[in-house]
């Protein structure tokens, strides 16, 4: 048997962006005992990268603000596919949210009267972002890791033992959630019991055992070859929550930001924050036109300046001219600026120009944009006081996700755990709104680590117990790759680098299943998954288990292979233009798939890869009708809106 290091916790909270840290502080004030394990440093999630701001209606920039509005533009953003009640839930709780960030010692830009500063964001209708210049993820997290310490002080103070209620471990990567299988049939059978976890430096096995797990795991981007994504972003907590038996919803949903860095090759997909566009910057393409004019959709048209006259004017006086284009939501301009690039009025390097430099006095660019004024600097050397930037699409966050229950953060179908921030599915729709990340992960980190800690407290004396033989068959998974079959298992073949299938796999998945999609392609991507699932079979690695990189690849692989399949077969199966998901063939919003979730689950519902064949899909992919839209949220909007987008049936009802 191999050796594993096991701890016994309340809550497990897998990942410490702001999504696991919000729940990890919401279980431990609820009573529970509670570990955090995070595959990278602490303090280093995703998260940080954050740059634009919190999304939240406090109407300290415009009075006319509040939840219903915020929740509106949420729904129009999402083109009302989002799930309902997490976008109402959103809307409500945000301003509380980050009034408590503020309390916790967060230190926010402030208006001329000293409130939390809010600026403008696309497809928002009023400067709603609270935030800290462009670097507001990072004093989210500085806010929220400081407020942990506190409460690990307090615990000091009672026990004597600064971790006897909150831990952290860092740098552990979990590869598996362990299930109570063994304990007999009803309810009983198949709830959570721990994870499965090693020590990315060491390679030690470690087992948490808990009957509440919180995944918050973030987003799936390193699967495509241009992405702002870092490097934890590969889709570990959709395939951990899939592999346990719950199920992804609307995968197909990918954000490509409109603005990434297109030059130089090594920092392609960099972001370049929608905050340059909220601040005034303007896109141009090659002939030097502002082209968003002409890239207004019918659905938004009452709301979007037709003149470059009135978008300038809007800036100054928000309440009498309608918002420049630049700010329509990302998916809209994303696909604006692809078709100018495939027209022929790309820049040099193949994006279209974002210029600041006649917009604003250069100390300002300065004062307001630092990260962005050092990161072209550093990084292109374009001076964007006196120059434009060239900007591309970038695939950026991911819209699908674990299928989750709107109030508690409940992973349908699988008790005990629980899914929150990027990693969750449901919350908005078929398009993400800038700035709805940040307060999402609030919101729902809160309701995760709060339904997590109360059901965990629930089941008092009787803990679903840890298998050693589901224990020893986690071992036996993450071992794999060093044993000697690897290169060559099944059909013969040789062995295989991660990293090539790796490469392999982001240019499929950018090529075939991007940000414009056709039928044939999408079939094409589905073979070439089936080929690397087994190839990746055959994945080896050298080297023993202390800080071996490739081992970890071969790991993930797993989980970018399975995440890939969702995309790839949802986006197939919806024969529909949406929010993130363009369809050539297919390229009209239909009112008839407004109603419509793609659920995936494993094909092989015991959770087992290893049995099944890799050649073959290991996704099971079906449809389930939305909740019918309550009737005091439909009547927030003019009926003449939802005419554009509700189906038949649900207008008549
Ligand atoms: P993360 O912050 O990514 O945290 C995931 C955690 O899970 C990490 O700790 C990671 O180590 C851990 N993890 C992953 N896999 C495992 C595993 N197998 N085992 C253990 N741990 C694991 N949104 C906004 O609302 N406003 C913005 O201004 C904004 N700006 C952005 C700028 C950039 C450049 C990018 C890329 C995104 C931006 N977003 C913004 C989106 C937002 O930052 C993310 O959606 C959000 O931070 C995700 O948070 P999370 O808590 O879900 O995950």
């Amino acid at each position: 048997m191999t050796v594993v290091d096991r701890q016994e916790w309340d809550v497990v909270v897998v990942g410490a962006g702001g999504a696991g840290l919000r729940a990890a502080i919401e279980a431990r004030e609820r009573g529970a005992r509670t570990a955090v394990i995070c595959k990278s440093l602490f303090g280093k999630a995703h998260t940080v990268m954050a740059e634009g701001g919190i999304a939240a209606a406090m109407a300290n920039a415009n009075e006319h603000d509040n939840w219903q509005v915020h929740f509106r533009d949420t729904l129009r953003g999402g083109k009302f596919l989002n799930q309902w009640r997490m976008a109402e839930l959103h809307a409500q709780e945000a301003p509380d949210r980050v009034w408590e960030l503020e309390t916790w010692g967060a230190l926010f830009d402030r208006t001329k009267d000293g409130r939390i500063s809010q600026r403008n964001f696309g497809g928002h209708e009023y400067p709603r972002l609270a935030h800290v210049g462009d670097r507001t993820g990072l004093e989210l997290i500085r806010t929220l890791q400081q407020r942990m310490v506190a409460l690990q002080q307090e615990d000091f103070r009672e026990t004597g033992d600064y971790e006897s209620r909150l831990k952290v471990f860092q740098e552990c990567t979990v590869t598996r959630v362990l299930k109570d299988t063994a304990s007999g049939s009803g309810t009983a059978a198949g709830r959570v019991c721990g994870v499965f976890a090693y020590e990315r430096e060491s390679g030690r096995f470690l087992v948490l055992e808990a009957p509440a797990v919180v995944v918050a795991t973030g987003g799936i981007g390193k699967s495509f070859k241009v992405t702002s994504n870092s490097w934890e972003y590969t889709g570990d907590g959709h395939a951990l929550a899939l592999l346990a038996g719950a199920r992804l919803v609307n995968m197909e949903f990918v954000q490509f930001h409109p603005t990434g860095m297109v030059w130089p090759p090594s920092v392609k997909g960099i972001l370049v924050t929608e905050s340059v566009r909220g601040d005034g910057g303007v896109l141009r393409n090659s002939e030097g036109e502002r082209f968003m004019f002409d890239y207004v959709p019918d659905v938004f048209k009452e709301k979007y300046a037709e003149s470059e006259e009135e978008a300038d004017r809007w800036y100054d006086d928000p309440d009498t001219n309608r918002r420049p284009p630049e700010l329509l939501p990302r998916d809209e301009v994303a696909r604006a600026i692809n078709s100018e690039v495939k027209a022929g009025r790309g820049s040099p390097h193949g994006g279209v120009f974002l210029d600041v430099s006649t917009r604003m006095p250069a100390e300002v660019i300065r004062r307001r944009l630092p990260s962005m004024y050092h990161q072209f600097k550093e990084l292109a050397d374009v001076d964007i006081t006196a120059e434009a930037m060239e900007v591309g699409p970038t695939c950026h966050y991911v819209m699908g996700g674990v299928a989750v229950d709107s109030d508690t953060a409940a992973a349908r179908g699988v008790p005990g755990l629980y899914a929150a921030g990027e990693v969750a599915g449901g919350m908005h729709g078929s398009n993400r709104l800038g700035g709805n990340s940040l307060s999402d992960l609030l919101v729902f980190g809160r309701r995760a680590g709060w339904h997590a800690a109360e059901y965990a407290q629930g089941l008092a004396y009787q803990r679903p117990p840890v298998d050693d033989a589901q224990v020893d068959s986690a071992a036996a998974e993450a071992l794999r790759p060093f044993s000697a079959e690897a290169g060559r298992e099944g059909e013969a073949g040789p062995p295989e680098n991660p990293y090539t299938l790796h490469q392999e796999l982001q240019q499929t998945m950018n090529d075939l299943v991007g940000i414009i999609r056709r039928e044939g392609e999408m079939e094409q991507a589905l073979h070439k998954l089936a080929e690397l699932r087994v190839r990746a079979r055959r994945a080896g690695v050298e080297g023993h288990r202390q800080f071996n990189p490739g081992w970890h690849l071969a790991l993930d692989l797993r989980n970018m292979l399975l995440v890939s399949e969702c995309v790839a077969r949802a986006a197939l199966e919806r024969t529909e233009s949406r929010g993130g998901h363009t369809r050539e063939d297919h390229p009209t919003m239909d009112r008839a798939w407004r109603n419509v979730n793609l659920l995936c689950a494993l094909a092989d519902p015991t959770g087992g890869l290893a049995a099944t064949d890799p050649g073959r899909g290991q996704i099971r992919l079906t449809r389930e009708s939305t909740d019918p839209i309550r009737p005091d949220l439909l009547a927030l909007f003019e009926k003449e809106e939802l005419v554009k987008y509700l189906a038949e049936e649900e207008l008549y009802e």
